[in-house]
């Protein structure tokens, strides 16, 4: 079978950017809805979809398995880097196969078959409502408005394993395919959308057809939409395709490795909590020391040890006497050694040191005035 494809995303009308993407790389394609905050869904469906298409280029994969490698990498990503911290993404890809279309699916995008005058949903939603669905606990009526409706149940990403749901659909001449993330399937119909693909015969001109009417109808979400006529051929490879490609045009962020700077942070916080506490405990050990020494050449007392480390002084003048001169009581022979500091108990005894010292000298100059 030969494949003419066309494809269109748009942010919508409400949304600031586009988190969905898609892959077009013939005979691959895909669409992906990111989620998990503005940087985490653009960067979970492009990372999906580029290691899709990476693998696929290198051929050595079964599709399944470069899908698995996809959730690997999007899962290993948002575990290291915590900008995108629980990112994930809907994934629902086609490989054309000779006359089968081998499907992939994870979330709430959706692939659809127009044959025939009859569109048939081909895979199933991962979505609560969904499930509540078939449990028979609302009606399809009741989903399409349950207040729950966005929340899905499996997404690409956010599990280290994931089940995919696989099937393969055997093509006709004629047949059309329509992959679209769900910022389509909830502002249109299904009558709305069997509508457009029937009355648009071009892929392209039918995609952009699509994108247009989901925006005329609110456009509250990104739009993306890729549509595959099949026809009878050989598929012809890469080049005779009408689109190719690859994913939204805009770079991803390179992965910061945030894992390593956790821990040089975990260490430098360690450490200064260490430091913290030395100081904290040579603090409290200083405040309890007291001496007697000189500032300014007259006594003072001091609180700490007359020492420094590193050139910071381990004690500071609490008290200065500025009529007791600091030679007059180095002169006296018990206190040769005041300029080293003269260590005592407490406040009170530096104090009465100083009281001693002072009246010492008064004794001295008096006797050596009378000698
Ligand atoms: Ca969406």
């Amino acid at each position: 079978m030969r494949i003419e494809a066309g494809v269109a995303t748009d942010k919508g009308r409400v949304r600031e950017g586009n988190e969905d993407a898609y892959l077009v790389e013939p005979p691959l394609y895909a669409v992906a809805d990111g989620m998990g905050g503005h940087r985490g869904g653009e960067v979970a469906s492009q990372l999906a979809l580029e290691t899709i298409a990476d693998l696929f280029r290198k051929g050595d994969l079964p599709l399944a398995d470069q899908v698995r490698e996809a959730n690997r990498a999007v899962y290993e990503r948002s575990g290291v880097d915590r900008a995108v911290a629980g990112m994930g993404t809907t994934l629902t890809a086609a490989l054309v196969q000779g006359d089968l279309a081998h499907l992939m699916h994870v979330g709430d995008s959706r692939a659809y078959l127009l044959r025939a005058g009859t569109l048939r949903q081909l895979t199933e939603d991962h979505t609560l409502v969904n499930r509540m669905v078939k449990a028979g606990e609302i009606t399809p009526q009741e989903a399409e408005v349950h207040p729950h409706r966005n929340v899905i149940t499996r997404s690409l990403g956010t599990e280290a394993d994931l089940d995919v749901d696989e099937q393969d659909v055997g093509l006709l001449a004629g047949d059309r395919l329509l992959l679209c993330s769900d910022g389509l399937t909830g502002m249109l119909t299904e009558e709305q959308l069997q509508a457009i693909l029937e009355a648009v015969p071009a892929a392209q001109e039918a995609a952009d057809r699509l994108v247009r009417a989901a925006n005329a109808a609110g456009g509250v979400d990104n739009i993306t939409v890729v549509v595959l006529d099949v026809a009878e051929g050989e598929s012809e490879d890469g080049a005779a395709a009408t689109v190719t490609v690859a994913v939204r045009p805009e770079a991803i962020p390179p992965a910061r490795n945030r894992r390593r700077w956790w821990r040089v942070g975990l260490i430098v916080a360690i450490a200064i909590v260490v430091v913290g506490a030395a100081l904290a405990g040579l603090r409290t050990f200083l405040d309890t020391r007291w001496y007697v020494g000189v500032a300014d050449e007259h006594v003072a007392i001091y609180q700490g040890v007359p020492a420094d480390v590193f050139g910071f002084e381990l004690s500071h003048v609490v008290e200065e006497f500025p009529n007791i001169a600091a030679s007059d009581v180095e002169a006296l022979p018990e206190w040769s050694d005041l300029r080293d500091g003269i260590n005592v108990d407490n406040r009170d005894q530096a104090e009465q040191l100083v009281a001693q010292m002072r009246e010492r000298i008064r004794v001295a100059k008096r006797s050596g005035g009378g000698a």
